[in-house]
């Protein structure tokens, strides 16, 4: 037998199907000196007991890809390495049983077709042609999408085991790791009872265990063990190999099938968690107890939708844990707290199906440094300091699994784990009729509810009970003020006498400015494309203070901090917490301020995009002329304990002006209507400032180098594939949620990256981008006839090259 390893560039813990793909792929990348180490044997985690369903599409654009990927893999694998795998692409039927579960999977069809997957609507009878044992009394409708399929979890695991082997990846089985080695915030190896390996890189892909994994290494993974059961039938008559699997969203079921015989499984409203204490030793290979009571609930929905199960024999019901997350998706990518510590895990139930996409996606990652493309969905800085807390991921988690298949209702908040983190306005706020919603914890206010009318969410795919009390909302701020807490907004001081330099380097927008301004700006990647979007306000010479989205704290975080130079003497401080913004807007701002204020605030004296301290009520108050509702108006930063002071002092003052609280859901309309763009929707990492229409924010005139200029260089010699364009259809009937499909002259040409209704023009905008490899130009986007998929109808629609209102920003510079 070979000796131990003591060195590898990169180790890989867990020999799931996720660790397996990670090394195949990262031994595919040229990347050799790889050492997998499993604590027992392959597969003997969740990966065994998988029911082996692998459908792709999801609601982004990029996860889509990357589960697309897994079948074309899945696809050729068998053929690669010679191990059967079981896979066989025969198509996944999901059912609709009322008017509003068709309309979801009308719209689910339609970001199918966004996506570049064929998916087809289909009748009762069309869906019992594919399905013949089932019945269809109650289906409305159904989706069809032909290239989804089934494998055999521990087979393909063994095929990749195979592949990556073949290409010199190193396995060890029964070698559990027991410590982590971090140096100077960064991987430097692993302990094992074998002895030491160090190595550049950690890929923790322990699927259950990674929390518990994670924590040796001092780094948050939140995921949580939830039991998972599923039946397995003997032969039934009529179950043919070719036969779809089947999604019963509206029954909480679904089926495959197997050797003749059905595999059924689901998703109770009320999950059982697992090893709420910590997994046991010696678990793998192992099923949990069946628990039939656990079960009933959905044999009787199964035994409705297909009466054959009645005279079934049953083999076995299988009950088996798995790793869930707080918000369905899993976790990829180096963790923000240890450099070169990736995490590929917590893969909620489908992880046989993201498979091989999740472990081409991480090896690119530790292979290059940076995401190889937009993964936000799955980033691991999407979370916050509450997901080290197992009880609230616990109760998140649950809320998540129980809704797997319950309608996906448009703006959909989630109710568990609530309130966590509040703003010192949150009972001011909810007296006033607040109806919150929740992100990175944080209580926020979408909407306020007037006299009389209950301050809760109506959920339909049509226009909500929020629709007109927001359209006053956007109304209030359009003609007079409007004040918004936004005291959840993402704060990071970056001070010393390099800050300077450091920002010049990590911004595309010029922000070495005098003390006194403010900068939109951009952060890119190695790509040109776009990183962070935030503003960068200057206070001192050596201290700039930099606000963002609240969701984007932790990624925003770790980006700047890792690119500040090691040579560079400056280091950057979060102050979210210490800080509360309430962001006063509108055509009567000025008037309400320079009531609460002595502080000259006439244009000339505070022009757009500066910054000053000034006195409001008794507070230092840090107020920045911005505006992303498209008026004039301030943010204005305050220590926290100032804030109800502050607030009641400036609702007093605009009292006369008609001052309105406004919410979330307002500034959506708003920032619509004005165009401008959203990170994580519009822009983000596969979109450069150019593609966006934000090239104008681009210091590329200047000779000053900045992160990604070299990428942007490169890619304006060649024809711009891709364009941000706007549309709007007139009809208020037609309600646009974004992923509504764009087609040019008939071709499929994009699809709605965001989109909502704008009140002060009466119209529905939608904002996506026009992609065409030829090159998208003006001319180009200017001569086509635009149409918009919405829920699998065509609709004309208008597009659009300037903002739709103030595109003459008159209201804002005034
Ligand atoms: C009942 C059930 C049905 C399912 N059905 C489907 C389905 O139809 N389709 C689908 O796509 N997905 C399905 N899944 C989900 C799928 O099984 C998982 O998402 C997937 O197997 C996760 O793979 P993994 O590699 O992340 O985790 P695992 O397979 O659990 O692998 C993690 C490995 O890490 C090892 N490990 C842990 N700690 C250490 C350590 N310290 N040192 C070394 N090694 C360590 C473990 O021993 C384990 O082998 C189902 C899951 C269950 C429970």
């Amino acid at each position: 037998m070979a000796a131990f390893p003591t060195q590898a560039e990169t180790v890989i813990i867990g020999g799931g199907i996720i660790g397996c793909s990670v090394a195949y792929h990262l031994a595919g990348l040229g990347h050799r000196d790889v050492v997998l180490l499993e604590r027992a044997q392959l597969t003997s985690g969740s990966t065994h007991h998988a029911a082996g369903l692998v459908g792709q599409l999801r609601g982004s654009a990029n996860i889509t890809q990357l589960l697309k990927y897994s079948v074309e893999l899945y696809d050729t694998l068998e053929a690669e390495t010679g191990q059967a795998t079981g896979w066989k692409m025969n198509g996944g039927l999901r059912l609709a049983c009322n008017a509003e579960r068709m309309t979801e999977i009308a719209r689910q069809a339609t970001t199918a077709h966004s996506f570049g997957l064929e998916m087809h609507l289909l009748g009762p009878a069309e869906a019992r042609d594919l399905w013949p044992i089932m019945d269809i009394s109650d289906v409305v409708g159904a989706a069809f999408l032909p290239t989804d399929g089934q494998v055999n979890p521990a087979d393909i695991t063994q095929a990749l085991v195979k592949g990556a082997r073949a290409r010199g990846v190193r396995i060890i089985e029964d070698c559990p790791v027991t410590a982590i080695d971090v140096v100077a915030g960064r991987v430097a190896g692993v302990e094992t009872p074998h002895g030491k390996i160090a190595c550049d890189a950690v890929a923790n892909c322990g699927g259950q265990w990674a929390r518990e994994v994670g924590v040796l290494a001092g780094v948050v993974v939140p995921v949580t063990s939830v039991q998972h059961q599923y039946l397995i039938t003997e032969p039934i008559e009529g179950v043919s190999r070719g036969l779809p699997t089947l999604r019963d969203p509206d029954r909480l079921v679904y089926f495959k099938e197997e050797v003749g015989g059905l595999v059924m499984g689901g998703y109770e409203p009320n999950p059982l968690p697992w090893a709420v204490d910590g997994i046991p030793e010696g678990f793998h290979f192992t099923l949990l107890d069946s628990d039939w009571d656990q079960f009933a609930p959905l044999m009787e929905q199964a035994l409705a939708r297909v009466p054959a199960l009645e005279t079934a024999g049953i083999k076995d019901l299988i009950n088996g844990p798995e790793a869930f997350t707080p918000d369905g998706n899993f976790i990829l990518g180096e963790a923000p707290e240890v450099r070169n510590f990736f995490v590929g895990a917590g893969f909620n139930a489908f992880g046989i199906a993201s498979g091989g996409g999740a472990g081409r996606a991480l090896a690119e990652w530790i292979v290059g440094g940076e995401a190889p493309m937009d993964l936000w969905p799955v980033d691991i800085r999407r979370f916050g300091s509450h997901h080290a807390d197992p009880d609230w991921v616990r109760a998140r988690s649950h809320e998540l699994y129980g809704k797997h298949y319950t309608i996906a209702w448009p703006f959909e908040e989630h109710e568990s784990a609530r309130p966590v983190r509040t703003s010192a306005l949150y009972d001011r706020l909810k007296s006033q009729g607040a109806c919150f919603g929740e992100k990175m914890a944080w209580e926020r206010p979408n909407w306020f509810a007037p006299d009389g009318v209950a301050a809760v969410d109506i959920y339909s795919f049509g226009r909500q009970n929020w629709f007109d009390p927001v359209g006053a909302e956007h109304r209030a701020v359009r003609e007079a003020v409007g004040l918004f807490d936004q005291s959840s907004f993402a704060k990071f001081v970056v001070a010393g006498p390099d800050a300077e330099a450091a920002l010049s380097w990590i911004c595309a927008g010029d922000v070495a400015k005098p003390p006194g301004r403010m900068t939109y700006t951009q952060m890119l990647n190695h790509r040109g494309g776009i990183e962070c979007d935030l503003t960068v306000s200057r206070f001192a010479d050596d201290q700039f203070y930099i606000v963002s989205g609240t969701g984007f704290r932790t990624h925003d975080f770790a980006w700047i901090r890792d690119h500040i130079g090691d040579l560079l003497d400056a280091r950057i401080e979060d102050v979210t917490d210490a800080h509360g913004t309430l962001s006063l807007m509108g055509p009567r701002a000025r008037d309400v301020l320079s009531r609460v204020t002595d502080a000259d605030v006439s244009d000339a004296a505070f022009p757009f995009a500066h910054c000053r301290d000034i006195a409001v009520a008794g507070a230092t108050v840090r107020a920045l002329r911005v505006t992303y509702v498209g008026e004039l108006g301030w943010e204005l930063h305050f220590p926290i304990e100032h804030a109800g002071p502050i607030y009641d002092a400036v609702m007093a003052a605009g009292a006369a002006d008609g001052i309105a609280n406004t919410g979330y859901r307002a500034i959506e309309s708003l920032r619509l209507e004005k165009g401008y763009r959203a990170w994580a929707a519009d822009i983000g990492p596969d979109y450069t400032p150019q593609e966006a229409g934000l090239g104008w924010a681009v210091k590329t005139k200047s000779n000053i180098p900045f992160l990604g200029r070299e990428a942007l260089a490169e890619r304006a010699a060649a024809p711009q594939t891709k364009r941000l364009a706007c549309f709007t259809i007139d009809d208020p009937a037609v309600v646009l949620l974004g992923r509504e499909t764009i087609y040019r002259d008939g071709e499929r040409v994009g699809w709605l990256s965001s989109a909502g209704w704008g009140y002060a023009v009466a119209k529905n905008i939608g904002y996506g981008y026009v992609r065409n490899e030829a090159g998208v130009t003006r001319d180009y986007l200017e001569s086509g006839t635009y149409e918009l998929e919405v829920a699998a109808h065509r609709v004309p629609c208008q597009i659009h090259f300037e903002p739709l209102y103030d595109p003459g920003m008159k209201r804002i510079k005034c």
